[in-house]
């Protein structure tokens, strides 16, 4: 929209003042500026600036994997809005769920149940384990429901147990208690004093994770691929052994599957590809989820153990917009669109077809090592790029940094195989050109 300049309307300015002069140029000018330009000069005025990296990009549309600028240039994404959009931009079975679900009911608080809620209880049921789900917006808030459920349970031991370790590199989320058990002392920076009784350990040390446990540790948080820090991967057997750990010292072990979650690893939860030796997988005693859970839309969960669950008494905790019946029907069709379509095979397919593609390209000289599992990807470089998102958006392909030099795929998990290959050749004809 244009601005009106002062004095348009009226006829004080003579059409050959200075004044009238420098009107008709700044019009102008105003008027050659792109529907994008125009928008970002409004969001510079209005929002706050603290996304770190942030793009001077609107965007306006999508559609599958492709993204639409304010000015109409197509990207094809390969971060899927740091993973929330799991199954792509307005796919047709989400854009009918929520629909459907917006003309019959939206939002009725926690004292009533709604039907989606049930609903995605039992879908969570069927795919993960034996649990209870408490539902809020995002991944801090089902991780700090977690910690808050574990002191719940340490509470009546003698002494009180209250304290949770965490992993160095690893990023729970940015609520003050969620920066305390983040392994990054970047993101507590200027918000000290950081909230006591987290404390953090190497990952894949067993020993160190040991030797850190106290008399008040009430509980152990990791993410199963350490996504922010670098999508770090670690041997199934420390999982088992962590496991083993929290079992015999009475903690509650907490897997935030934020990241990893529905399907992005090629399993529905990534905890799944932790083998124990007995038979069965290695299963936490609470898991948390966001981002791709509500396939866009906000959406945390909190799932835990009935036994654990239990002590989640009323009045313990609540969040009011949490559960409500659109998020909740969209994060349903998630988990049945990922079933029907066969989408776990295709990520974990396209996640292996990447690997080699990359280790056999032009870039590879390029490239320490690839991490990851199915659809989760972190492509490490040999050395620290200087603005690889941007080169990346100049050929019209949207990937992420994180770590310094890990490049981070996280694409739809239905992108069809021709796009993944189109957006892959880009990637690599970029780091190929740094
Ligand atoms: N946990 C993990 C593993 C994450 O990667 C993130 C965000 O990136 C969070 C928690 C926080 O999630 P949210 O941004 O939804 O609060």
């Amino acid at each position: 929209m244009m601005h009106e300049p002062v004095g348009r309307r009226g006829s004080r300015m003579a059409a050959s003042s200075p004044a009238a002069e420098f009107w008709y140029a700044w019009v102008f000018a105003e008027r050659s500026m792109t529907q994008m330009q125009q928008l970002l000069g409004r969001a510079r005025a209005v929002l706050t600036d603290n996304y770190g990296g942030r793009q001077p990009i609107v965007m306006s549309r999508g559609e599958g994997s492709f993204v639409y600028d304010a000015d109409g240039r197509r990207y094809i994404d390969l971060f899927a809005g740091f993973g929330g959009a799991i199954l792509g931009h307005c796919h047709p079975a989400l854009v009918e769920a929520v629909t459907t679900q917006a003309r019959r009911l939206w939002h009725v608080g926690n004292v009533f149940y709604n039907q989606p809620q049930i609903e995605l209880g039992e879908r969570l049921n069927r795919h993960a384990f034996a649990g209870q789900a408490f539902f809020c917006h995002s991944g801090l808030e089902a991780n700090e429901a977690a910690c808050k459920l574990a002191r719940l349970r340490g509470r009546d031991a003698s002494p009180r147990r209250w304290k949770v370790i965490s992993l160095h590199k690893s990023f729970h989320g940015r609520s003050l208690a969620m920066i305390a058990a983040t392994g990054n002392p970047r993101i507590r920076a200027g918000f000290e004093p950081v909230v006591e009784g987290f404390s953090q350990v190497e990952p894949g040390d067993i020993g160190a994770l040991e030797r850190a446990i106290e008399p008040e540790t009430a509980a152990v948080i990791m993410e199963p691929i350490q996504g922010e820090g670098g999508v770090n991967v670690f041997p199934p057997e420390y999982f088992v052994q962590v496991r083993e750990l929290c079992d015999s010292r009475g903690l509650t072990l907490i897997f935030d599957e934020v990241w990893t979650g529905c399907g992005r690893t090629g399993r529905w939860f990534a905890h799944q590809h932790f083998a124990r030796p007995g038979g069965g997988v290695v299963e936490p005693d609470i898991m948390t989820l966001g981002k791709a859970v509500g396939g866009g839309l906000p959406v945390g969960v909190m799932y835990a153990r009935p036994q654990v669950a239990a002590l989640l008494a009323p009045g313990t905790h609540g969040c009011t917009l949490g559960g409500n019946a659109i998020c909740m029907a969209a994060a349903c069709r998630v988990f049945d669109v990922i079933e029907s379509q066969g989408l776990l095979e295709h990520a974990a397919a396209m996640g292996a077809l990447a690997v080699e593609r990359l280790r056999r390209s032009a870039a590879a000289g390029r490239i320490a090592q690839i991490r990851g599992r199915g659809l989760m990807l972190g492509i490490e470089l040999t050395e620290v790029p200087s603005g690889l998102m941007e080169a990346a958006l100049e050929r019209a392909v949207i990937v992420n940094v994180t770590a310094q030099k890990v490049v981070r795929l996280a694409p739809a998990l239905n992108i069809p195989q021709a796009v993944w290959e189109e957006g892959l050749d880009a990637l690599i004809a970029t780091i190929a050109s740094l």
